[in-house]
């Protein structure tokens, strides 16, 4: 009998603290729902997909910018490329009036080959420079792309934020009333409690007589051997990881 006695505060102190997260939970559920549509709405969808081609369109901008360095770079390697042509053949272009028969088949060859050699260059520099030229309209219209998607995510964004005040002026008075309740949780139950908020809820839910959660359903006796006695007692489920409680 006085040991009954000696556990009621503390029993007492589980049910009301039990109480509390329940309590909890029922105000923190009518946001939820709230906060579910919106996270699903129209334009939050719209603003999803204005950002990944907004993403899409910024990373086609930088691998341009790379193509044009590259171009770049093999322009001025074309220009390093002809002055050592010209420099190696400057004995037969300067030589007009060959001396001999032999000497004029060399500087023929060799003139020859230099033409060769030098219309490659050229054409791979003129495709370079036509590569660039289509880089540069290709970048404007990037760019203009760009800025109307910046304009449409700000427009976005904008009636978001006015949707989120709608909301919070809507449940104002939920939300001071879980903003009170939380200074009186335990801290860690409040942490598992979040964490699993981001992707289920309920979050608190009762732990079965035959020993199964009842959300998922998973018997958990052996598991949480001991931990789920008394009604208020906490504990959670190894399986979904929400808070099972016993009533
Ligand atoms: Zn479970």
């Amino acid at each position: 009998m006085s040991v009954e006695k000696n556990n009621q505060p503390m029993q007492d102190a589980k049910l009301s603290s039990l109480d509390t997260l329940l309590q909890y939970q029922t105000i923190d559920m009518i946001i939820f729902k709230e906060e579910r549509a919106y996270l699903a709405s129209e334009q939050m969808k719209q603003h999803k997909v204005c950002d990944s081609n907004f993403q899409r369109a910024t990373d086609h901008l930088l691998k341009l910018n790379a193509e044009t360095v590259e171009s770049c770079r093999s322009i001025l390697d074309a220009e390093t490329q002809l002055e050592k042509l010209v420099s190696q053949n400057k004995q037969f272009l300067d030589n007009t009036n060959p001396i001999n028969l032999v000497q004029a088949n060399v500087t023929e060859m060799a003139l020859a080959e230099y033409s060769d050699k030098l219309h490659a260059l050229e054409k791979n520099t003129n495709k370079l420079f036509s590569r660039l030229s289509e880089i540069t309209q290709e970048a404007s219209q990037l760019m203009s792309h760009l800025q109307k998607l910046n304009a449409e995510k700000a427009k976005l964004r904008e009636s978001l934020t006015l949707q989120k005040r709608e909301i919070e002026k809507k449940f104002q008075s939920e939300f001071l009333e879980l903003a009170k309740i939380r200074e009186t949780l335990d801290p860690k139950l409040l942490e598992t409690y979040s964490a699993i908020r981001r992707v289920k809820i309920p979050i608190v839910v009762q732990y079965c007589n035959d020993g199964s959660c009842s959300a998922c359903g998973i018997d958990v006796k052996a598991e949480l051997y001991g931990k789920l006695k008394a009604k208020g007692d906490f504990a959670e489920c190894p399986n979904c990881h929400r808070i099972l409680y016993v009533q």
